[in-house]
């Protein structure tokens, strides 16, 4: 009996000491005043209102450069990221008056943001060998600017995981697609399921199960407070949303 209540003790302890999910501001802070998704802009603005990490999904276009962008197809236009030369893409202005940036300019904005971690999203190409370059480029881009350790990896391509893991075995590196079990991702060796809302509310074992395996969870794209109280009493690590400011306070209060 002695025995049972200290481990309930133990118990009460750790959930009620258990770390509060992290703020990832969703291709950056693009709602703020000035800023744009995916923008330089939206970087230091997630780093000026003190979020852990800044998400951004990075394309390598027909001559094999790197570009941040969230859609294959830049809207109103027939612009493909990964079907266009470079130039054609970096020449394509945002609604706050930049222009699509080269990942080696997001970089430049990460080093003067030295307290957000990058959380760096690896577009699906058209066949694994196209991404294992891309993984390959990412990584030495990062490496030239000193900025390997700063960087989680996230990609829908279980093909790009498995190219980052081959290239990083230390690196954090977490599954968007929402279709395997924790299992699975344990098996690969990844750090993580960072899935669609939508999919761990349909499997909400999947949360326990992975932190069972030693995995951590991160969910996307969360905007709506009775969500974000969900996801916090469902003790994921990260949530991923277009409205950081929000989250904060609601995690403060
Ligand atoms: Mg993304």
């Amino acid at each position: 009996m002695k025995r049972l209540l200290a481990v309930s003790a133990a118990l009460l302890l750790a959930a009620g000491t258990a770390a509060q999910p992290k703020v990832i501001a969703h291709r950056g802070y693009w709602q703020h005043p000035g800023s744009a998704q995916n923008s330089l802009a939206s970087l230091a603005k997630a780093d000026s209102i003190g979020c852990y990490g800044s998400e951004f999904d990075v394309w390598m276009t027909a001559d094999k450069r790197l570009v941040v962008n969230h859609d294959r197809t830049y809207r109103g236009t027939d612009i493909r990221m990964d079907e266009a030369r470079a130039s054609l893409v970096t020449a394509i202005v945002l609604p706050n008056g930049e222009r699509i940036p080269t990942l080696d300019a997001y970089l430049a904005t990460a080093e003067k943001c030295p307290a957000t971690r990058l959380i760096l999203e690896i577009k699906s190409l058209s066949d694994p060998k196209r991404e294992a370059l891309c993984a390959k480029k990412i990584v030495r881009a990062l490496k030239r600017r000193g900025l390997l350790e700063r960087t989680d990896f996230i990609a829908f391509s279980f093909d790009a995981c498995l190219a980052v893991r081959a290239l990083l075995p230390e690196a954090r590196i977490y599954y968007l697609n929402g279709d395997l079990a924790p299992q699975r991702i344990a098996e690969a060796n990844l750090t993580g399921i960072d899935y669609w809302e939508g999919v761990l509310r349909e499997h909400p074992e999947w949360i326990a199960e992975a932190h069972a395996l030693g995995l951590e969870v991160n969910v996307w794209t969360v905007n709506d407070e009775q969500s974000m109280r969900h996801f916090i009493s469902q003790g994921v690590d990260y949530i991923t949303t277009d409205r950081p400011e929000q989250l904060q306070a609601l995690l403060e209060r």
